[in-house]
C-alpha cells in the first residue's frame, strides 16, 4: 500500500461561548485542521491537528516529498523520516507528524477491518471516562453564557454534571486574582462534596502562591494539582510542600522531559495529549515508562474536534493504567465535522469506537461549511483576551483579570 496524496482542510467550530484562560482565550471558536490521506487502495485515513490557516495547510503540501509512495503501515519508518530528533533542531515537526500518525492508523484499521486499539494491544476499557473542564467564560453574542461569579461557575457545573454525568471536575483558573480562585474553587467543594476537583491555573502563579494556594485545599477531594507554576524545578518545590499530586501537561511533553521527571521528580501525573507526544503510539509508550515508575496518566485535551477526539478514546482504552478521568474541551463545542454529529457522553464517560479504524467518518457537508466559516473569521490570538486588548501576562503572572468587571 502506498500513499498518494495529502489534503489539509483549514475549519472552525463554534464554542457554546468564549473560554478563558491564563494567556487569554478561545474567542468563541476552536480552529483545527482536518487532514485526509489517501493510498493506491482507495482507503483515506483522517487526521487532525490544532491550530490552522495557509500555513498549516502548506505544512502539510510540503510533507508530501517524504510521504508520497511510503507505505502508511510503516510507521515507525515514517517517524524517522519526518521526526528524526537531530532534524528536528531545524524543523520541529511532531505536531503535523501526529496528525499523519492518526491517519496511517485510520488507514490500517480500515485495511484490516479492525478498530485503531485493536491494532495497539486491544481495549482494557469500553468508555473513558472525562472531567468536565470548567472554564471562566466570557458572555457569547447573544450576551449569554457568562462564567465570572462563584454563583454562575456552581451554575455552569450542575449543568454540566446534569447534562453529562461528570463527577471530576477541573476548573481552568490563572485568570483571576488566585484569592478569588481559591473562594470559586471552595465553593465548587462545598457544592458538589463527593465529587473529585482539579485545578490548572495553567502556570500562571509563583511558586511562592502555588504552595499558599496548595496548602489551602489540600483537605479537599482533590484529583490532582495541575500546573500550578512554571517548569519542572518550580513544580518540584511546590510538591515538597503540598500534599496533592502534582500533574503537568506543559513540562513534561517528551521523553527526554519524562526522564528528567522520573530522576527527580517534580510532577506525579502526566497527562498525555496525542498532538503534543507525537501521535497515540508515542503516548502508549510514554504511560508504559508512567506503568514502570508507577507515575500516574491522563489523558490530556488541546481543544478537539471528533477525529482527534477518537485518538484520545483509542488511548483512553488501551493503557491500562489510566487512573484519572480524561479531559476533553469537546462538550464546549456547538457541533462537530463527524457523520452523526458530536459524540455523547453517558455517565460522563463516552463509549469507545468500536468501526474499523478511528471509527469515525467526515461529514463533508459540515466539513465545507466549517472551511467556510474559516475563511469568513479567520484565526484569533490564543494568547490574546478579546475583552483586555492591551493586556498580556506575565509568568508567574500578576496582572489579574478582575471578576467585577
Ligand atoms: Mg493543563
Amino acid at each position: 500500500m502506498k500513499i498518494t496524496d495529502i489534503k489539509a482542510t483549514t475549519v472552525t467550530v463554534p464554542l457554546t461561548a468564549p473560554l478563558r484562560h491564563s494567556n487569554g482565550a478561545h474567542w468563541g471558536r476552536f480552529v483545527r485542521t482536518i487532514i485526509e490521506v489517501e493510498t493506491d487502495e482507495g482507503i483515506t485515513g483522517y487526521g487532525e491537528m490544532g491550530g490552522g490557516g495557509e500555513s498549516a495547510e502548506l505544512a502539510f503540501a510540503g510533507l508530501k516529498r517524504y510521504l508520497l509512495g511510503h507505505n502508511p503501515f510503516q510507521l515507525e519508518e515514517l517517524r524517522f523520516k519526518i521526526c528524526n530528533p537531530t532534524a528536528s533542531l531545524y524543523n520541529n515537526r511532531t505536531q503535523l507528524f501526529a496528525a499523519i500518525e492518526f491517519a496511517c492508523l485510520d488507514i490500517m484499521g480500515k485495511k484490516l477491518n479492525l478498530p485503531v486499539h485493536q491494532l495497539l494491544g486491544g481495549k482494557v476499557r469500553d468508555q473513558v471516562p472525562f472531567a468536565s473542564y470548567l472554564f471562566y467564560r466570557l458572555p457569547n453574542e447573544k450576551g449569554e453564557a457568562e462564567v465570572r461569579t462563584v454563583q454562575q461557575l456552581i451554575d455552569h457545573c450542575r449543568e454540566l454534571k446534569n447534562q453529562y454525568g461528570f463527577t471530576v471536575h477541573k476548573l481552568k483558573g490563572g485568570v483571576f486574582h488566585p484569592d478569588y480562585e481559591l473562594e470559586c474553587y471552595k465553593a465548587l467543594a462545598a457544592a458538589f462534596p463527593q465529587d473529585k476537583l482539579r485545578y490548572d491555573p495553567n502556570a500562571a502563579l509563583s511558586v511562592e502562591e502555588s504552595i499558599r494556594f496548595g496548602q489551602a485545599i489540600e483537605h479537599l477531594n482533590n484529583d490532582y494539582y495541575e500546573d500550578p507554576t512554571w517548569g519542572l524545578n518550580g513544580m518540584r518545590r511546590v510538591r515538597s510542600m503540598v500534599r496533592i499530586p502534582t500533574a503537568t501537561n506543559t513540562v513534561v511533553v517528551n521523553f527526554e522531559q519524562l526522564a528528567a521527571n522520573i530522576l527527580d521528580l517534580s510532577v506525579d501525573v502526566i497527562l498525555l495529549d496525542t498532538t503534543f507526544w507525537g501521535g497515540i503510539r508515542a503516548c502508549i509508550k510514554a504511560a508504559g515508562v508512567c506503568e514502570t515508575f508507577q507515575l500516574g496518566v491522563a489523558v490530556h485535551s488541546s481543544g478537539e474536534l471528533g477525529i482527534q477526539l477518537a485518538t484520545m478514546l483509542h488511548l483512553g482504552a488501551v493503557v491500562p493504567n489510566l487512573a484519572h478521568a480524561a479531559d476533553a474541551h469537546y462538550h464546549h463545542l456547538v457541533d462537530d465535522i463527524i457523520v452523526g454529529g458530536k459524540m455523547t457522553y453517558e455517565n460522563g464517560a463516552i463509549q469507545v469506537p468500536e468501526g474499523p479504524g478511528l471509527g469515525i467518518d467526515i461529514d463533508r457537508d459540515k466539513l465545507a461549511r466549517y472551511a467556510e466559516l474559516y475563511r469568513e473569521l479567520g484565526g484569533y490570538p490564543y494568547d490574546r483576551d478579546p475583552s483586555r486588548p492591551e493586556w498580556f501576562p506575565l509568568v508567574p503572572n500578576d496582572r489579574w483579570a478582575d471578576p467585577n468587571a
